[in-house]
């Protein structure tokens, strides 16, 4: 049992006051370990899975070694960038800053998220009156960088943030641009969710001897959620999903789908059926995004629809539920999406409605995460309340392919000439042995979860409060 409490970690009196603020209790697996051995100055590669609280891991020893930094000082020399955590998506950005700011809201020290899709100049004015901690995604900080907006040579602390990630979105030319600006002399943190041999690489050519722990198995999925298969025939999905939505555990729900168009066909479609729904994804500008996440957050949206692209680093509190409309094609973002729920300890449910066209990405789904998913058959009544299709081909966020329209065989409902007869579902379901993991008792309300402005500022510092 971890009894280790954030005193006993060293932190910062004024620190630890913040820390009560958001309602933390006690540190995570992930913070108990990756704390002292960031505070003693390693470099550090750790293997943490979303919702493991692995943004304070990093947030709370860089906040404790900037202290002695932290200045009163209006005069921005006084606050140079002193720690840059890189992240791959504008949303988990602006995540981050919230964590950083609400952490360091008794201390001197400033941060502030700079990210693509705004323009550019309403950034610079922030950046030059100084901030120590920056947080960024890498090609706008190279925008900066060309602009002569921000200067990285006293960058003492580097944080990749989702490094797995950052290589997925194609971000290696660009990190190794930024790298090669930051002086030799620091202290480099690495976190991902899955340690690929590229992982690896990078990690030597940035790292120095970086110690490496691990909080949960990399390409394992938290065992506090309860993953299910529906399987169903393409054209189902539709009918399938309302009566998901129905139920009284689907109160909050992201959906996935494979491509954007998809995502606002069924938004548009679950309006019209009365379901508040929205729909997150590359092709919304970004302030639509934050518009739709901020809705959702707040409860005025219930169902929120987003490609694996926009869904990234999503942090959304006591998320209950994620359904897959569509399974991925890449098992490791099925990782990604089932972490959506079942955040820092609690439970959540994990739905797939998976079409006889999916089957095959499901078996590298199982294979991946070792574990063989309970299966169901939908039991839908007749057709006639199915929505018509639209049948327009679609791409896919990242590679362009035309989705398949005619199911080849399938899982109709009523069972229609054939039945299914593949014997790999009729299986008996073996559950997933692993140990349980630590639960986390989530606060009953936290400062990083209340409600925020319905249009969210698109960067954020705060002058520090008094301590
Ligand atoms: P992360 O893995 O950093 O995205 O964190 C996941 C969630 O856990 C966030 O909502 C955090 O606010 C929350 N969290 C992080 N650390 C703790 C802690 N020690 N106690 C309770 N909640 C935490």
């Amino acid at each position: 049992m971890n009894t280790v409490s954030f005193a006993d970690l060293k932190l910062a009196p004024q620190i630890l006051k913040a820390l009560t603020e958001s309602g933390y209790t006690t540190p995570t697996p992930i913070q108990a370990q990756a704390i002292p051995l960031v505070l003693e100055g390693n470099d550090l590669m750790a293997g943490a899975q979303t919702g493991t609280g692995k943004t304070a891991a990093f947030a709370l020893p860089m906040l404790q070694k900037l202290m002695p930094h932290a200045s009163a000082s209006t005069s921005p020399a006084k606050h140079p960038v002193r720690a840059l955590i890189l992240v791959p998506t504008r949303e988990l950005a602006v995540q981050v800053e919230e964590s950083v700011r609400a952490y360091a809201k008794y201390t001197h020290l400033r941060s502030l998220v700079v990210y693509g899709g705004v323009d550019i100049k309403t950034q610079t004015p922030h950046l030059k009156t100084g901030v120590e901690i920056l947080v960024a995604t890498p090609g706008r900080l190279l925008d900066h960088i060309e602009q002569k907006t921000v200067l990285l040579n006293t960058v003492q602390m580097l944080v990749l943030d989702e490094a797995d990630r950052m290589l997925d979105m194609g971000f290696m030319p660009a990190l190794k641009r930024i790298l090669a600006l930051l002086p030799r002399q620091r202290q480099s943190l690495m976190f991902s969710a899955t340690f690929s041999d590229e992982i690896k690489k990078l990690s030597e050519e940035f790292m120095n001897y970086p110690t490496l722990i691990e909080v949960a198995r990399s390409n394992a999925s938290a065992d506090n959620i309860t993953q299910k298969v529906y399987l169903v025939a393409s054209e189902d999905k539709h009918q399938l999903l309302a009566k998901l939505l129905k139920g009284d555990d689907a109160k909050q729900v992201i959906v996935f789908t494979k491509t954007k168009l998809t995502a606002s066909r069924l938004a548009r479609q679950l309006q019209r059926e009365g379901v508040s729904a929205d729909a997150i994804h590359g092709d919304k500008s970004q302030l639509e995004r934050m518009q739709a996440l901020d809705s959702f957050k707040q409860g005025k949206v219930s169902v929120l629809i987003a490609t694996d692209v926009a869904a990234r680093g999503l942090d959304i509190d006591h998320l209950p539920m994620v359904i897959n409309y569509e399974i991925p094609h890449a098992a490791e973002d099925y990782v990604h999406r089932i972490g959506r729920t079942g955040r820092a300890g609690a439970s959540g449910t994990a739905i797939s409605l998976v079409s006889p066209e999916e089957e095959k990405y499901l078996v590298e789904i199982e294979k991946l995460i070792k574990t063989e998913i309970k299966k169901e058959k939908a039991d839908l009544p007749q057709h006639s309340a199915r929505p018509q299709r639209e049948t327009r081909p679609e791409r896919t966020e990242s590679a362009a392919r035309p989705e398949r329209t005619e199911p080849s065989r399938g899982y109709h409902s009523p069972a229609p000439k054939k039945p299914h007869h593949d014997p790999w579902f009729d299986k008996p379901y073996v559950p997933n042995m692993s140990e349980p993991a630590a639960p986390l008792k989530k606060p009953e309300v936290s400062a990083l979860s209340k409600p925020k402005a319905a249009i969210p500022a698109l960067f954020q510092r705060k002058p520090p409060a008094n301590p």
